[in-house]
């Protein structure tokens, strides 16, 4: 059995571990590797190489950093394909659509490589006679990286590339469900020349997690993940002392206004919906039409639902791969059961679906669940797979009131041809990501990251010009090399002259 370890100091762990994961094909359901499970002595294994390497890497140049980072950055260009590959094996989105997570990341990664501009600081020449005062940011130190299983390469490339541009040193504890990439990732740091210990993966689950929450060492934690353990992880690391940014669940509404372009819509419904079978915490998993669109929404997501293609995310012409685990697919289908038991009305059932020579696949095909109310638990808890419920609303008004009372607010989106209304929406609307005419609105690695309400815990989004201020703490020096005219002692608090 093929043995994925943590990679600490530059090097994978040679020690036996205690506690090991499965890591399952979900096209095949066959287990194909087996993960070491942190416990405290790879901890601090990690945090002591971390903080090694910090003490050096923090006084490197920008100009070295960057050189650092443009290498990475070709580096992960180059093995494009090849990290694709390991996502789908192990998360079982299509290849074109991990390619596309690995090129989301590479973005990240180019932003950061103008580091020596982004952490340029502000100087003021005589704030008082002969004073100066100028500022600049400084690392924290060791931080710590938690992330999901949807995707293994981009999540932790929101942070690792921020952090280490910033001066410090990081350690990843990717999820255990496909922690692959994240190994292949430690060996490109280092052939882009990252001293070894900057880089650490410790891999693990909530044991591994609660040993970083509480480390003296780490300075700050980001997490993406669910929303009951970002709350726990953002609890339980700020009372340790650290900096916490943690991004939760999401429950994503598309607006459908009367007038819209019902071609586009449902092109997007299908899109946000069902791309990476749903496991995308900016998929849109609820649809509310407003007025009359909602006959002809339904009917032309269906129609385009049913041609979607399920398989191997390898296999050419796939459109749509399987979900993560077995146990994932029971609880997504036991929500839509629950949803057609509360009066909602099944129109596209994805239950049961197969796929010819992967029998033990973890298939759940495209899902449409139409008169869905906002009692239901198919609407109230973020279902996380390949199923669009659809919402009837009588008035935009009432559409808007809907999301904004869901406790999530990742993102939202509308669809219309009135610019008055789209713009009341990005008004209006309690989310921190905002489409219009665009479903899934992620934004450009130079922008931020985040949503609101439960969908964030913590000040800061994630990457982007918050990503500096996250993995920077700010100073001010105020400087005096002239004589002062008045020298003397004078125990009044110092005015401005
Ligand atoms: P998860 O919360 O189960 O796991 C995330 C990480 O936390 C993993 O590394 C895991 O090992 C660890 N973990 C799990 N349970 C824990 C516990 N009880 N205590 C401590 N640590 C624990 O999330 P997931 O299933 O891997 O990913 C899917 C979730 O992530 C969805 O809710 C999705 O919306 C969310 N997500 C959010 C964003 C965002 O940007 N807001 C992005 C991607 C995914």
């Amino acid at each position: 059995m093929r043995r994925i370890s943590h990679w600490i100091g530059g090097k994978p762990w040679s020690a036996e571990a205690a506690r090991h994961g499965k890591v399952f094909d979900p096209a095949t359901g066959e287990v194909t590797a087996e993960v070491d499970f942190a416990g405290s002595a790879e901890v601090d294994a990690a945090v002591a190489a971390a903080g090694t390497a910090f003490a050096l890497w923090r006084q490197a140049s920008l100009s070295a950093r960057a050189k650092v980072l443009f290498a990475f950055r070709e580096l992960v260009a180059a093995n494009r394909e090849r990290l694709a590959r390991v996502v789908t094996a192990e998360e079982g989105k299509t290849l074109s659509d991990a390619d596309g997570e690995i090129a989301r990341g590479l973005e990240v990664i180019e932003f950061a490589c103008g580091i020596p501009q982004l952490l340029q600081g502000s100087f003021s020449a005589n704030v008082s006679t002969d004073i100066d005062a100028y500022t600049f940011r400084q690392p924290l130190g060791v931080v710590a990286g938690i992330t999901p299983f949807n995707f293994p390469a981009m999540v932790p490339m929101w942070m690792h590339p921020m952090a280490i541009a910033c001066g410090n040193a990081f350690i990843l504890k990717p999820s255990e469900k496909d922690p692959g990439a994240s190994n292949v990732v430690a060996e490109l740091w280092q052939q882009a020349g990252l001293p070894d210990g900057v880089f650490n993966v410790v891999h693990g689950d909530r044991e591994a997690v609660d040993l970083v929450l509480q480390h003296p060492g780490i300075a700050a934690v980001s997490f993406v993940g669910s929303t009951p353990v970002a709350r726990h992880v953002h609890t339980s690391a700020t009372h340790a002392g650290k900096r916490v940014q943690a991004l939760g669940g999401a429950k994503n509404h598309m607006v459908v206004m009367p007038g819209a372009d019902m071609a586009l819509a449902a092109d997007a419904a299908c899109n946000a919906a069902y791309g990476s079978a749903g496991e995308r915490c900016m998929a849109i998993s609820v649809a509310v039409a407003v007025g009359k669109v909602a006959d002809s929404l339904v009917e032309s997501v269906h129609e385009r639902a049913t041609k979607i293609r399920v398989g191997p995310g390898t296999a050419p012409g796939v459109d749509m791969g399987p979900l993560v685990t077995g146990e994932h697919r029971d609880r997504v289908a036991g929500l839509v059961g629950k949803g057609q038991a509360d009066g909602a009305e099944l129109v596209l059932d994805g239950r049961g679906v197969s796929v010819a020579d992967h029998p033990g696949g973890f298939w759940f095909g495209p899902t449409v669940i139409d008169r869905v109310k906002p009692e239901m638990s198919a609407y109230r808890e973020e279902i996380f797979g390949p199923v669009l419920s659809v919402i009837r609303s009588d008035s935009y008004g009432d559409a808007v009131a809907l999301a904004n009372r869901n406790p999530y607010g990742n993102g939202a989106a509308i669809f219309t041809n009135d610019g008055g209304v789209a713009r009341r929406f990005e008004q209006d609307i309690q989310v921190g990501m905002v489409g219009i005419n665009v479903p899934v609105p992620v934004p450009m690695a130079h922008y931020s990251f985040g949503g609101w309400k439960d969908s964030l815990f913590g000040e800061t989004h994630i990457y982007g010009p918050d990503g500096i201020r996250f993995y920077t703490r700010g100073k001010v020096v105020t400087r005096r090399w002239a004589e002062p005219a008045d020298a003397g002692v004078d125990l009044s608090f110092p005015t401005h002259r």
